[in-house]
């Protein structure tokens, strides 16, 4: 087979498989057809619809608007603009068709070689090689390939064709394309263009060619050329940022939005130039962010992602469309608010912004110059005094509540849920994961001063609520009810209960974030997305695969399974402890003798961390985390703290853990390593486990 037979077969393959399969109806009216295409010129397809209708509302017969006159005709087809050109073309057209064939017909042309019979249409006044192929193709069967601009825009970008028009375009691949497929390729090729392969902003981060398209590829190099240039050139612009940036951190965090207001004002209000779904919650809430922004994002948005902490980079925190922010254009929008942070410290009544305020301000100005569709915005510490709640939401979402950063947020969980409430806006709905009943109290009395809908997660087994029967969500809320199918290596299986949301069904879904408490945020993620669903639909393939393909680095990431299995995790707080020791429970246990790597801050409460890990650790290396705001626990007292429950260890520096940990496991025969107990110590360590591609593609 010829090397373009294979391609166009393989295109036409992955078009299907995005599209759906195509097949012919040929409806007989070839004379009707070459009309309608004269028609659609230089409107939409919907216009020349309806157009064509009226044309022939007016005229009964095609002899009848063949006798017509051209004033008459212009004025039957007004709506679709040009009408007083497509009117003498569509009378030319038939009066060609009559002085040639005796009547105006173009029965027995199907019976001509396809050729012969297209150039025969060719022939006439106002048919071009499109509208002849279109006739032959829907309304007479016969498989000649049609291009319009769609088509010649996608098969250019794929490296089909070079050409500078689609008569060119037609004239190349004509020839080419196999009968068989003729019809379905072109059906699909036009819808892809519509829908995915658009002449400003491709959407090539959903499109199944990607991997052989040219045009992708070339984008792809000019990508890699710029991240070349931010490591040389640019290195040290983004260094001196960063410093800068740090310089900042000084400042720590300070409750109040008046300075990331001013900021924001001075800049516009980039913020009002996109919608966003706000994320608050102390476990679960990057999680669930990057589930939403993964199915928004295969749903064709153009979605921003705003999440904190980093992992391993700074520009982690800010993403568009999945693609991470380059250093240099990062550290150009620090430069740019650098002086407004200056006008914000001289003024009294504003203050100098944090370094988290600076940030967030800058992502803003981002996501605004990348033309973000929808952002989905994780809080950064608690939420009422968070400098990202100053977006005015579609929908707020908190994930589950637990006792973290307590002496900025309160000693109660009823205090860290209020606090965390505070992002709930007037009339705005707000989706809440299980919750322990002090904190849901609080969450619901707040939803309630706000008028805000209230959908709440529940683990439950059972039929929805009475009052949440039917879809749509009236103001007392609903219900989603979720299940935990199964959780392993490969996915986590959820089975969601939206018969309370407009998508008015369950649906089962195979998540790529591995764990049991995933199924949680994975239910709160697809509750959040039917709030939004009338502003940014999403068909159920899209959500499936959304979820599927959503991966959030360090959170149970599973970098190696042979010979032995290797974890990341960066639970810091019991919380987030115990949902990592419950996915230990159903997938790592089994995998033993286990070492864990175990790195905690100070401000953490040892006996409580220790009491819930140990029961899935044999053997323990303890080390510190370089870079907690709160500097590291002693090694020597996690070590300690092991001990008296049971468990061996000892601790090693930072700088030597990885290689301690894998002579740990060579020594007992490990079958499994966790590395966890802070973000921090996964960040400095995940370069150590994961490939430098894996590591820069990571979502
Ligand atoms: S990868 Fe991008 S440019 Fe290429 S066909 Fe797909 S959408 Fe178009």
């Amino acid at each position: 087979m010829r090397q373009i037979d294979e391609k166009l077969e393989q295109i036409d393959r992955d078009l299907a498989a995005m599209y759906g399969r195509k097949v012919p109806a040929p409806h007989g009216d070839a004379v009707g057809e070459m009309i309608h295409i004269i028609l659609t010129q230089n409107t939409s397809d919907a216009n020349s619809d309806r157009t064509f209708a009226a044309l022939r509302a007016a005229y009964s017969t095609w002899e009848q608007l063949a006798e017509a006159n051209v004033d008459d005709v212009e004025q039957a087809i007004r709506m679709g603009g040009l009408a007083r050109i497509k009117a003498a073309r569509i009378l030319e057209a038939l009066a060609r068709l009559r002085a040639e064939r005796g009547a105006i017909t173009l029965v027995g042309i199907e019976r001509l070689p396809k050729m012969e019979a297209f150039e025969q249409l060719t022939e006439i006044d106002g048919v071009g090689p499109k509208t002849a192929a279109c006739v032959l193709l829907f309304a007479l069967g016969v498989p000649v390939f049609p291009v319009d601009t769609h088509v010649h825009r996608v098969a250019n970008r794929l490296g089909l064709v070079r050409t500078k028009s689609p008569a060119a375009t037609q004239a190349a691949l004509m020839p080419v394309v196999p009968e068989e497929i003729t019809y379905q390729l072109h059906m699909n090729m036009v819808e892809h263009g519509r829908r995915t392969c658009k002449a400003a902003r491709p959407r090539c981060e959903r499109c199944l060619l990607a991997s052989y398209c040219l045009a992708a590829q070339a984008a792809d190099a000019e990508r890699n050329a710029d991240r070349v240039a931010d490591s040389t050139g640019g290195a040290a612009v983004a260094a001196a940022a960063m410093e800068y940036l740090a310089s900042l951190a000084r400042f720590g965090v300070k409750p109040g939005l008046e300075r990331t207001a001013a900021l924001l004002e001075w800049m516009r209000h980039p913020e009002r130039r996109m919608a966003h779904i706000h994320v608050a919650g102390t476990n679960g809430k990057g999680s669930t962010a990057v589930m939403i922004e993964r199915v928004l994002r295969q749903a064709g948005y153009r979605t921003g992602l705003y999440t904190s902490p980093h992992l391993q980079r700074y520009t982690e925190r800010i993403r568009v469309c999945g693609e991470e922010i380059s250093a240099a254009r990062f550290a150009e929008l620090i430069h740019e608010v650098k002086p407004l942070v200056a006008r914000a410290a001289a003024d009294p009544g504003v203050g100098e912004p944090t370094e988290f305020e600076v940030a967030t301000a800058a992502c803003f100005s981002y996501f605004a110059e990348r033309n973000v569709d929808v952002a989905v915005v994780e809080v950064g510490l608690g939420g009422r005094y968070d400098a990202t709640n100053l977006v005015s939401p579609i929908a707020c979402v908190i994930t589950h509540v637990g006792m973290d950063h307590m002496d900025r947020l309160g000693n109660t969980l009823g205090e860290i849920a209020a606090d965390k409430s505070g992002i709930i806006k007037p009339g705005v709905p707000v989706v809440t994961s299980p919750q322990e009943p002090e904190a849901a109290e609080v969450i619901a009395a707040a939803a309630a001063a706000a008028g805000a809908p209230l959908v709440r997660v529940e683990q439950l087994a059972g039929p929805p609520a009475a009052s949440a029967q039917s879809p749509g969500l009236s103001a007392a809320g609903a219900r989603v009810p979720f299940e935990l199918i199964d959780v392993g290596v490969d996915s986590t299986r959820v089975r969601v209960d939206l018969t309370s949301m407009p998508r008015g069904k369950a649906v089962e879904l195979g998540c790529g974030l591995i764990g049991v408490h995933q199924a949680a945020n994975c239910a709160t993620a697809v509750a959040a997305l039917e709030l939004v669903s009338d502003a940014f639909p999403v068909s159920d393939a899209e959500l499936t695969a959304g979820i599927a393909l959503a991966r959030n680095a360090g959170r149970f990431e599973i970098v190696q399974t042979e010979p032995y299995i290797i974890v990341l995790d960066g639970a810091h707080n019991p919380d987030g402890a115990q949902a990592l020791a419950a996915t230990m429970g159903a997938v790592i246990d089994r995998e033993r003798p286990r070492v864990m790597l175990l790195g905690l801050s100070r401000d953490k409460n040892l006996d409580e961390m220790v009491g819930i890990l140990a029961p899935h650790a044999d053997l323990v290396i303890a080390t510190a985390a370089a870079h907690t705001r709160s500097g590291a626990r002693d090694p020597g007292e996690i070590v300690a703290a092991m001990a008296a429950v049971g468990v061996p260890g000892r601790s090693v520096p930072a700088e030597e853990a990885v290689a301690a940990a894998r002579a740990a496991v060579e020594e007992i025969g490990a079958r499994s390593l966790v590395v966890t107990g802070s973000l921090y110590l996964v960040g400095q360590l995940r370069a150590e486990f994961v490939s430098p591609a894996a590591a820069e593609g990571s979502e």
